[in-house]
């Protein structure tokens, strides 16, 4: 199948021609070129990245690793890759997910249609030819009958606007902007501002050999152990064997975890069991915390609380100073209401002679200065700064690559009050723009959720192919309901405006929820409506005449 419509219509100069444009080489774009070719499409994949991996390619700290077990975060549509991919972790650190994106790429015969190096800086949709016309950040252009923009939710990191912030005349970096190169922290005095999940992966990671690290943290998280082991040659041979059974648990299941939910509420239980499931629930694996919990614990106050004081309880048991464990225990928010980050030996840094934290409510910072950083109890100078500060979540990267759609209108401004999205794959005004893993999707083990988004979107090409559209466009009527469930639903989440899952994060971003609280089940039901109403949640168009139509 080639391109049916004519890219030099217009007098710009000729630009390349394909079906489909996919955006970003993560675990998602990877996945859409995938599809898109195996649906007999031509495809093109530009990654602003010199690699593959998204995610796994710019996140590469120490310490940097999977919440998710690794078996469930890859690939499961091809029974041949999980046989031949073995992960060593439960929990894989990034040079192991980096190499298996990669794998994956060359396994597939993917990357002669990757082009790295290659940052889309503006993507613009021309009405006359039903086309997206993308300018590169090396200058050259691509014309595209349908733009997915994989770009990812956690792809575009935040620094706070901090006075002198750039005068730092050490080595400075983002946790998801490391460099291809090692950075060398032996005998090195080191600041890390920022106690989320990537903070607390590198803490640890990086406390034994260098000379002092001091510890900026602006919110205390409720962190449990990640439990991470190796993968044993029984669990190998196991994960072989129920490879079947494990794809149907994940691609039925809400979150997109095999963990299998518990059946009681909290006080269904006398103390002492509550307490030995607590114990257990700590010595469990990654997001068991979540998805095996109570089931009330997320959402009845009593329940949530006793979990939170076992945990504060740990925290001072571990942390030998009282005052920096009293720190290390969160007071503005319960468990569950920020995404909460898994550990490995990072409260045990603390007790360390060449580890200390700096609470920034007490002592907030006051700048940057070109040796170090002073708060309001004074200056401390350092050889290297990290700011493990997060990212803009959600719609951070399809923000910034000027899209217009019909009408020149910019994506920019019609979000300006939030995202409006159908699915969290399209909206619209932006005709045959495809969004997978952007905002509105749910919260959980990522990949389930954005692969079901891919696969929901190549049966929409594949059905315009089919029937000889061009154009594909989601109805106001369809993208309106889904945003009004998207931010009724924030109401029955866990996750509350503390959480970056609002935005809140960012000065000036609208608060709006950025996550579809019904989850897998939500999008699964509505796709199904749709595929059984013909896919009338979108309206399909032509501009171009069908192939041996006579004029
Ligand atoms: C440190 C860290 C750990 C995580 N751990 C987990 C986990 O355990 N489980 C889980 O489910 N999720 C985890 N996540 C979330 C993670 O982002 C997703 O799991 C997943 O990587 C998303 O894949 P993606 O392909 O949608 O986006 P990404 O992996 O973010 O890839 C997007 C790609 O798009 C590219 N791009 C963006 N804008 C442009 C542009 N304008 N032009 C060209 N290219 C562009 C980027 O360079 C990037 O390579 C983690 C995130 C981080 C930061």
């Amino acid at each position: 199948m080639t391109a049916s419509f004519d890219p030099a219509a217009d007098e710009r100069p000729p630009a390349a021609a394909v079906d489909v444009l996919v955006i970003g080489a993560g675990i998602t774009g990877i996945y859409q070129l995938y599809r898109a070719r195996h649906s007999g499409f031509s495809a093109l994949l530009l990654e602003a990245g010199e690699g593959v991996g998204g995610t796994w390619y710019w996140n590469r700290y120490p310490g940097a690793r999977f919440d998710s077990e690794s078996y469930t975060y890859g690939y499961l549509f091809s029974r041949e890759l999980f046989d031949d991919w073995e992960w060593q972790e439960h929990f894989a650190a990034q040079p192991e997910t980096e190499r298996y994106l990669n794998h994956v790429v060359d396994r597939f015969d993917l990357r002669r249609h990757i082009r790295f190096g290659a940052r889309v800086s503006s993507a613009e949709y021309d009405e006359t030819s039903g086309t997206w016309l993308v300018a590169v950040s090396d200058g050259s252009e691509v014309r595209a009958r349908f733009l997915v923009a994989a770009t990812g939710v956690l792809s575009v990191p935040y620094i706070p606007d901090i006075p002198g912030r750039d005068s730092f005349g050490g080595e400075s970096y983002h946790t998801g902007q490391w460099p291809a190169g090692p950075v060398d922290f032996a005998g090195k005095r080191v600041a890390v501002v920022g106690t989320a999940s990537s903070g607390v992966q590198l803490v640890p990671a990086i406390a034994e050999e260098v000379a002092s690290l001091t510890v900026y943290q602006r919110t205390a998280n409720w962190c449990t152990p990640l439990n991470n082991r190796a993968i044993t040659a029984e669990e190998q041979a196991e994960l072989r064997a129920g490879f079947e059974q494990l794809r149907e648990i994940l691609n039925t299941s809400i979150h997109g975890f095999h963990h299998p939910p518990h059946d009681r509420t909290a006080f269904e239980d006398p103390a002492d069991e509550r307490q030995r499931f607590y114990d257990q629930m700590w010595n469990s694996p990654g997001f068991t915390k979540l998805t095996s919990h109570y089931t009330d614990m997320l959402f009845n106050p009593e329940a949530n609380a006793e979990w939170c004081d076992f945990i504060a309880a740990k925290i001072r048991s571990i942390v030998e100073d009282p005052a920096t464990a009293e720190r290390l225990i969160p007071t503005d928010h319960r468990f569950g209401e920020k995404r909460p980050p898994f550990v490995t030996g990072y409260y045990e840094s603390f007790n360390r002679p060449n580890v200390s934290l700096v609470d920034l409510r007490e002592t907030p910072i006051v700048r940057v200065t070109p040796t170090g950083i002073e708060t309001t109890e004074g200056p401390e100078e350092f050889d290297i700064i990290v700011w493990a500060t997060g990212f803009d979540f959600g719609t951070g990267a399809l923000a910034r690559m000027g899209i217009r759609g019909r009408g020149g209108l910019a994506l920019l401004d019609y979000w300006a009050e939030g995202p409006r999205t159908f699915l969290g794959i399209q909206t619209h005004g932006f005709p045959n723009l495809f969004f997978p893993g952007g905002p509105h999707a749910a919260a959980g083990n990522n990949p389930r959720y954005n692969g079901d988004q891919v696969d929901f979107i190549t049966d929409v090409l594949v059905y315009a192919q089919e029937h000889r559209f061009d154009v594909v466009e989601v109805t106001e009527r369809s993208e309106e309901r889904w945003t009004n469930m998207v931010n009724r639903g924030a109401a029955n989440s866990s996750f509350s405006e503390v959480s970056y899952y609002f935005g809140t994060n960012i000065p000036g971003k609208p608060v709006r929820y950025l996550l579809n609280s019904g989850g897998r089940p939500k999008l699964f039901s509505v796709i199904a409506d749709v595929v059984a109403n013909d896919y009338d949640a979108f309206t399909f168009s032509r501009v171009t005449e069908p192939a041996g139509a006579t004029g």
